[in-house]
This record gives C-alpha cells, structure tokens and sequence, in this order.
C-alpha cells in the first residue's frame, strides 16, 4: 500500500468499495464485517452487517426500514467528529441528499478521500446542506451525470402543483414520491410555499414522515388516506410511493390528477410512459451543473465514480486534466427513478 497510489488502499471488492488500513467498507452491497454506511435507502444501507458506523440519523432510518436484525452492533457518529478506525482518519460531513446522509472523508498518511455517497447541492428544508471537503480523491456518484439533466427549481416545481391544484378543485392530486427524503421535500416545499392544508399519505409513508418529525423536521398537518371518504380528498393533495399511483389504489380518489416528483421527469418520454399528467423535476441527486461543480471545487486530483451514467462524466474529468476511473459497483439501484 502506498498513500499517494488510491487504488493500492483503497480497493473494489465483491462487496464494493474497500478501505484496507481501515479495515471497513464503504455502503457495501451485502453483509461485511464492519460497514460505513452513508445514508439510508436501501441500495446503500443493506441488513446483516456486524458492526456498523453511521450517523444517528441514519441508525434510526434503518432501525424503522430494516428493523431490529439489521446489525450486530453499531455506533452513530455526529457530523464533523473524527474517529480513528485502524489506520485511518474518518469523519461524516453532511451530503445534503435526505436526513442524516453523509459523505465519508478518509485520512491516511497526509492523503484524503471524500466518498460523496449520494448527494445534492440545491436547497433541501429536511436535511443539514451539503458540506464541501477538499480532497485528492473524490469520489462521486453519476445517477444524472448527462448534461440534458438541470433539475431546476423545487419550489418552482412544487407552484405548479399548486397551480394546478386551483385549476381543478374538484380533483385529488396524488403525488408519486419515494419514501425517504422525496416525500417529506416534498411537504416542506409544500409548507414553504404557504400551503397549510393537511396532507393526506398513503400508508407507507406514514412511518418516514414520523422519523422527520422524531428529529425536528416539521411537515404540518398530515392525515391518512386510507380510510378516507372519496369526497373528503376533493381538491386535496395526496401522496403515496410510485408504485400506489398507477395502481388500484389511486383508483379510490376522485378523478385524481397524477404527478410524479423525480429527475427522471426531465425525460418527457419517461413521464408520458408512467402515465404521469403533471411531471415535477424534483431530485435528491446532483444534476450534471452540480457535479461538474464539486468535483472543480474539491481540488481533486483523481475522481472515481461509483453508479450511474458515468461515460460523460469520466470524459469530462478526463477533459479536465484528472485521472477518473469508472468504478461501477454493482447493487446500487436508485431509489429515485
Ligand atoms: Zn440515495
Ligand atoms: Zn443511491
């Protein structure tokens, strides 16, 4: 192992990225013995690990998602607090993505690595802004790394579900959001705009919402939508995960208006394929602008990128004058397609 040669500590194996003087992995995709895991959907945060380092935020993500058998033992650590694990330095800093996700910054004899995890720059009322460390070796995920992607503006987004609203007040709109992080933006966007009506869940989202709450994350009045009268959810709004909108589910609310809050709305063919009326580009992942962005202002010299579309972005780095490796670690499906 020498420091200044990344990919002789820093090693992909069959279970993803691996520190070897730390003796860890990083968000790795089946059980290890000691895992750091960055934040909490479910391609990141795996069941079955036996000790396992994360903020506390995260911990309590887990606990609610996976349950009690998803560790052994575990510590939670505060963003910005310095840990020794075997050789190596290690801190979590805020990444900006949902509640409690970070990056992992790694120290090893005078060389620093930053794996970003997922991440976003823009706004977010729900989770502490991402957090910038400069570093030799950046690593970075790729889920929007296509110029074509500019996620835009939440609020921008979240006034035309108002609008629309006013529009048809004798319609529901359902949303399609994903559990964690989109679905709780989503409110607080919501409640940033004025909106102070209850907002009605679908079941599945109900246990997320409360986790926000638990950590002071206020998302107003919810209630919810199953069980409700038809005519009660007039002109409501109402949200539920992707998969509940275009099924029978919906079928329950009157004549709904059906939306979906990803970056994938961005691809017009994608949104009328879904069926979905009112596309919101709405994303919890660094758009193209956004990655070009941190990778110029960590400094590094050598970026690797995990998952996604990474061809564009390794040219790009390549354009820049860095090293970039392409890393493709297998298992990372994103939650937000
Ligand atoms: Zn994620
Ligand atoms: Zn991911």
């Amino acid at each position: 192992m020498h420091p200044d040669r990344f990919d002789s500590w820093l090693t992909v194996d069959g279970k993803g990225l691996y520190c070897r003087p730390g003796g860890f992995h990083v968000d790795p995709s089946s059980a290890v013995d000691r895992a750091v895991i960055t934040h909490g959907h479910s391609d990141h945060a795996r069941p079955g690990h036996t000790h396992l380092l994360a903020t506390r935020e995260t911990l309590a993500v887990m606990q609610t998602r996976l349950g009690m058998q998803a560790w052994r033992g575990s510590q939670a650590v505060a963003y910005g607090e310095a840990l020794q694990i075997g050789e190596v330095t290690v801190r979590l800093v805020p990444a900006g993505h949902v509640l409690g996700s970070a990056q992992v910054v790694i120290e090893w004899k005078g060389r620093r690595v930053v794996v970003s995890g997922d991440y976003k720059r823009s706004a977010d009322p729900t989770c502490a802004p991402y957090e910038l460390v400069p570093c030799q070796l950046f690593i970075t995920e790729a889920t929007f790394a296509l110029p074509v992607f500019q996620h835009g503006d939440a609020g921008a987004e979240v006034a035309k579900l108002l609008k629309s609203r006013e529009q048809f007040p004798e319609r529901a709109h359902v949303v399609g959001v994903y559990g964690l992080g989109k679905c709780q933006r989503v409110i607080a966007t919501l409640r940033q705009a004025g909106y102070s009506r209850p907002i009605w869940l679908h079941g599945a989202l109900i246990e997320c919402c409360a986790l926000y709450e638990s950590f002071g994350v206020a998302l107003g009045p919810l209630k919810p939508a199953t069980g409700a009268k038809r005519e009660e959810l007039k002109g409501e709004i109402v949200l539920a995960p992707p998969s509940a909108v275009d099924d029978r589910w919906s079928r329950r609310l009157p004549d709904p208006v059906t939306a979906f809050a990803s970056g994938w709305m961005r691809v017009r063919a994608r949104a009328r394929q879904r069926g979905v009326e009112l596309p919101l580009v709405i994303s919890d992942h660094a758009d193209w602008r956004e990655l070009v962005m941190t990778i110029e202002q960590t400094g590094a010299e050598e970026v690797w990128v995990t998952h996604g579309r990474e061809d564009a972005l390794i040219y790009h780095i390549h354009s820049t004058g860095r090293r970039g490796r392409a890393l493709a670690l297998i298992g990372r499906e994103d939650e937000d397609r």
